[in-house]
């Protein structure tokens, strides 16, 4: 087993984490970046990119990615794919241990291990996934303009979805497991006044159908009691709004986080709550979760290390 010196490790292969790279290897860093279980990230899931600027006819998620991916490596970045398995922030240089068995010791670190968005866990989510099934109503919302769509969740974010869906789509069906809401007041407001979302209280989707694309979905209404219906409903796209997961787990306890597991930083700047080490990206933003936001908070980081480093 090896170990590999560094004085900037980028830890996730997303737009933050090549944004991080592009700005720490032209910045004389010789970064290195694992690239993590997903090369490219979230948008590697979704299909067409429309909303990130510099692309006015779109792009591929996975294209755009490439294109990250390049830029980083063409300024020199040493990119390894691997997942970091552990890590110890409790001093410096900090150590990183690779599924490999090797272990990365680093001056500085760039968290930006992104956040994975909550699946229902049915077998269908896989089958259709980019094929109906989405987690981001605003990367592929456009793409069901006059269509039906369903939107499952009854947080914020669920409603946030179901309006901005509701002014493209011929019809929503918002898809909530208990009886009322938890999103905000206002939210709730919003939904219940936009005549084209149908609210499914009390339901549970079983399964989605459709020859090649989502066509439906198996609904089943108050299950477990003597109410219990199964119905269908006919959609061409199913949106999941459940919540997302911060990739946070080897840092826990190392690291402030809040109560859901994002890593605390100082905003503006990436700093996290151990002087070194910084945090770029969905991994810290349980707020905005676009793209453009993670790479300018990847570009932070890697000035933020920068600085550190030259100060230390
Ligand atoms: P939340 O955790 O607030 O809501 C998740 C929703 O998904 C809940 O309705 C929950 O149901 C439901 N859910 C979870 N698991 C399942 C499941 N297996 N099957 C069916 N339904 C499920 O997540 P959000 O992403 O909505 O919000 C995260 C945070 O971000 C919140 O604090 C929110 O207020 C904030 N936010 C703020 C916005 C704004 O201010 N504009 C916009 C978006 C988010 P149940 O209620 O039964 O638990």
């Amino acid at each position: 087993m090896s170990e590999i010196i560094t004085r900037c490790a980028i830890i996730g292969g997303g737009p933050a984490g090549y944004t991080a790279a592009i700005y720490a290897s032209r910045a004389n860093l010789s970064p290195l970046l694992i690239e993590g279980m997903q090369p490219g990230g979230q948008l590697t899931t979704t299909t067409e990119v429309e909303n990130f600027p510099g692309y006015p006819q779109g792009v591929s998620g996975p294209q755009m990615m490439e294109e990250f991916r390049l830029q980083a490596q063409r300024f020199g970045t040493d990119i390894r794919l691997g997942v970091i398995t552990a890590a110890d922030l409790s001093q410096r240089p900090f150590r990183l241990t690779l599924d490999s068995g090797d272990t990365i010791v680093a001056d500085s670190v760039i968290i930006a291990t992104g956040a994975s968005a909550r699946y229902l866990g049915l077998p269908d989510e896989q089958k259709y996934m980019g094929m109906g099934v989405s987690a981001c109503a605003t990367c592929d919302g456009f793409f069901y303009r006059n269509r039906t769509v369903a939107v499952v969740g009854g947080g914020d974010t669920a409603c946030e979805e179901a309006v901005y869906l509701s002014s493209l789509a011929k019809e929503v069906y918002l898809i909530v497991r208990k009886p009322f809401l938890r999103a905000s007041k206002v939210m709730q407001r919003r939904v219940t006044e936009t005549a084209n979302i149908k609210i499914l209280y009390n339901c549970n989707t079983k399964g989605l159908f459709g020859e090649d694309v989502v066509e439906g979905a198996h609904i089943v209404e108050n299950a477990g009691t003597p109410e219990e219906k199964h119905f269908d409903i006919a959609i061409d796209g199913f949106f999941l709004a459940i919540g997302h997961t911060p990739n946070t787990g080897i840092f826990k306890g190392q690291l402030d986080m809040n109560n859901e597991g994002y890593i605390a930083v100082e905003s503006p700047t990436t700093r996290t709550s151990v002087p070194g080490v910084f945090a770029a990206g969905d991994v810290s933003d349980p707020i905005y979760r676009q793209a453009v936001n993670a790479a300018a908070s990847g570009c932070r980081a890697a000035m933020d290390a920068e600085r550190f480093l030259l100060e230390d």
